[in-house]
């Protein structure tokens, strides 16, 4: 077994000496496509993963040990210790490439906890893309998307970003090839998150009980909509199988999405298992337009506009 390499010790030639500062965004599901529960107690996706301009950062300094500090959303309510996923992420690396897991972490959060846009997962891809650059790991990004596939079933799309296809749990991610065109979507950040597990215990229970809206088919339709430039075309093939589950469990959602396309969205879904609400626009003016509107219904806390797709987690 190699020896640790150490970051602040004498024998220093790798790895950034200043701070590393890296911006990860948010990620939608455009089509979210729930297959059974299996053994393992997770659910076989069949997904497609976009990553939207909301973003957090996370700035990786040298130190003695590692500590984890933080600003923005949810400060207060997030744990900053060993469960913490950025501080699992920084000790999966350094037991993946023997180093010792020593940084001064600072997290400015604009992702919503529990909102259903993967936050937690995008801060574990961050202090992976982090410290590998703080310590001149060095790793390429299919090792540390295979380091993410162990910290949580969205953090390998987070480390690629754009739009992907995601199988398996969601952790087995192919990117998908798309012309070269932004997307205008309105993001409505509901109070309070939804638990992730939760949503798919209830989706498990209306398909039980057979109220549960018929399973979505496959993604071919949504992929064909992505290579045409009309958001109008895309629109139609947006879907999330969570989105019965999350409406049982906040039905106030409905008024939000019925706001949504009142103000002239072409489409809104919840995203992921929630209770962020998302529309697709039909321009960057329609998209501010309909915050604006979504804002002065009271139908959500915040309504912020994003752009998508967008690269994942990078330095810089
Ligand atoms: O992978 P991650 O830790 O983000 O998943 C959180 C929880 O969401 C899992 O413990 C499981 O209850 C549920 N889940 C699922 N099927 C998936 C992904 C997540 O049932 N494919």
């Amino acid at each position: 077994m190699t020896e640790a390499w150490r970051p602040d010790g004498e024998d220093e030639r790798r790895g950034a000496s200043g701070p590393v500062k890296v911006r990860v965004p948010a990620k939608v599901n455009l089509h979210l496509g729930v297959g059974p529960l299996r053994r393992d107690g997770y659910h076989e996706l069949n997904t497609v993963y976009h990553a939207i301009s909301i973003y957090d950062e996370l700035t990786a300094r040298r130190g003695d040990t590692l500590a984890l500090t933080m600003e923005g959303e949810g400060t207060g309510e997030l744990a900053l210790d060993d469960t913490n996923l950025v501080i699992r992420a920084a000790h999966a690396l350094a037991g993946y490439a023997g180093v010792l897991p020593h940084a001064r972490l600072h997290l400015r959060k604009q992702i919503p906890l529990a909102g259903g846009l993967a936050g937690g997962s995008a801060d574990a891809a961050a202090a992976l893309v982090a410290c590998d650059a703080l310590w001149g790991t060095g790793l390429s990004r299919d090792e540390l998307a295979g380091i993410a596939a162990d910290l949580g079933s969205d953090v390998p799309f987070l480390i690629y970003g754009g739009t992907a296809l995601g199988t398996g749990r969601g952790e087995a991610v192919s990117p998908v090839l798309v012309r070269p065109t932004s997307w205008h979507w309105v993001v409505a950040i509901a109070d309070g998150g939804l638990s992730t597990p939760a949503a798919y215990r209830e989706l498990d229970r209306l398909r039980d009980a057979g109220t549960a809206g018929a399973p979505l088919g496959s993604t071919d339709a949504l992929l064909g909509a992505l290579r045409q430039r009309d958001p109008r075309v895309l629109a139609r093939t947006l879907g999330n199988d969570l989105q019965d589950a999350a409406l049982a469990m906040r039905p106030a959602l409905a008024d939000t999405l019925k706001a949504g396309e009142g103000a002239g969205a072409l489409a809104g879904i919840v995203s992921g298992s929630g209770p962020t609400c998302v529309f697709l626009a039909a321009d960057a003016a329609d998209a501010e337009r309909i915050a604006g509107e979504l804002t002065t219904a009271g139908v959500c806390r915040e309504a912020r506009v994003a752009r998508g797709p967008v690269a994942g987690a990078r330095v810089g």
